[in-house]
């Protein structure tokens, strides 16, 4: 094919491709381990994908509503309100995404424009940015600090302006597997009070949350719940990444907006999953024990690495290790993952990869998501650098 003859302008001109479709095709080219995108190497539950199954046969496969259908925005109600003790109204409070993703971005289309500020963590997951830039808003960067990954709260003080549209949060955090704790909800709720700053919550990871640590989801506090998106992923609570189905929930004046970009992205969702996960989910066994299958594996990848030179950064939750190098080698961190790859076949995500400025702390991100084969194949190689 010829290139386009014209000019255009890109409208991200810094943007490649994501680091974690270069870092699974680095891996598939090499045949090695991949624990750098995060996604299960198991399957998804026998019981799950025969109601697919038995919903397709059904002839559920037609466009369903925009909304999302209600039984499944019934069961989110029901699981919010005794997770959290919140209400959230299926008609109006409620929506069904193609995964986080869609979520996360038609939030952020719905309500940043011209130089409109946009406070975000870093390292930070990596789709945030772009679609603020995108929509013509500025991103203000605040990092995280180590070695807890915590968030600095002075920092953000100072990051607010008359502009400030929007703050993302993103608990359990991607990639350093830190959690918000009360008293940061308290940080948060004194610095938006009074305020017209809108929180975007992407909590994706609720369910996967360790050490008996509560979730603080910001659906727990009304004085943010009231200004908050809450963005959550079936992807990773049912081991199906794949599916592409999530959920946004909001008050109605704000998901009333949400609805209008969401409406001209994709419009709905795909409608035989959405009825086989409603029915799932009427056992609650599904999701709420996911803490102690990952934990066990978190737990289990780490026990096997006590030998090995990388120095282990306490995760809390998700389904990321953060390992440092810093005792082993001087090379940067994209180095440091692709010889990983070439050398040893192994493939994990270099952090710099979710900093705007490419900060370089020599730590790679590991994906646990496991079976514990993989995870002691894995195990072994590290342990022999
Ligand atoms: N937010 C974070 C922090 C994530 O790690 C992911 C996983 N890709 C997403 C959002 C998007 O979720 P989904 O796969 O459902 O689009
Ligand atoms: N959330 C997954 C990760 O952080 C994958 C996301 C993606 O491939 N876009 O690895």
């Amino acid at each position: 094919m010829e290139p386009f003859p014209g000019n255009f302008l890109s409208k991200l001109p810094k943007t490649g491709t994501s680091i974690f479709a270069v870092m699974s095709k680095m891996a598939a080219d090499h045949k090695a381990i991949n624990l750098s995108q995060g996604f299960p190497d198991f399957e998804v539950s026998p019981g799950l994908i025969g109601l697919v199954e038995k919903y397709m046969n059904k002839g559920m496969n037609q466009y369903a509503p925009m909304q999302g259908i209600l039984p499944l925005r019934e069961i989110i109600t029901t699981k919010v309100k005794e997770a959290y003790s919140a209400d959230y109204h299926p008609e109006t409070e409620i929506n069904i995404t193609a995964g986080g993703t869609q979520a996360l971005s038609s939030v952020i289309e719905a309500f940043v424009k011209d130089d409109d500020e946009v406070i975000i963590f870093e390292p930070a997951y990596d789709s945030y940015s772009p679609v603020v830039k995108l929509n013509n808003g500025i991103v203000k960067y605040a990092e995280l600090r180590q070695p807890d990954y915590h968030i600095d709260w002075m920092e953000v003080r100072k990051l607010i302006t008359a502009h400030t549209r929007m703050i993302i949060i993103n608990s359990p955090h991607n990639p350093t597997g830190s959690v918000l704790k009360p008293s940061d909800m308290a940080e948060l709720i004194r610095l938006t009070d009074n305020t017209d700053i809108l929180v975007l919550s992407d909590e994706v990871y609720e369910h996967l949350i360790y050490d008996g640590i509560r979730h603080e989801s910001v659906s727990r506090y009304p004085q943010l719940a009231c200004r908050s998106f809450v963005v959550g992923s079936f992807g990773k609570t049912f081991h199906a990444t794949g599916w592409k189905l999530g959920f946004v929930l909001a008050p109605e004046n704000l998901m009333a907006e949400f609805r209008k970009t969401h409406q001209f992205i994709v419009f709905t969702c795909n409608t035989p999953i959405q009825y086989a996960l409603a029915e799932f989910m009427k056992d609650k066994s599904t999701y709420q024990n996911l803490h102690n299958f990952y934990q066990e594996k978190r737990d289990h990848f780490v026990g096997l690495l006590a030998k090995s030179r990388f120095e282990v950064i306490p995760s809390h939750g998700t389904y990321f290790q953060l390992l440092s190098y810093r005792n082993i080698s001087g090379k940067k961190d994209t180095e440091m993952a692709e010889w990983l790859i070439t050398e040893y076949g192994i493939a994990a995500i270099p952090v710099s990869a979710f900093y705007n400025k490419k900060n370089d702390y020599q730590v790679l991100r590991f994906c646990f998501a496991k079976k514990d084969e993989t995870l002691e194949k894995e195990a072994r190689l590290l342990c022999r650098i």
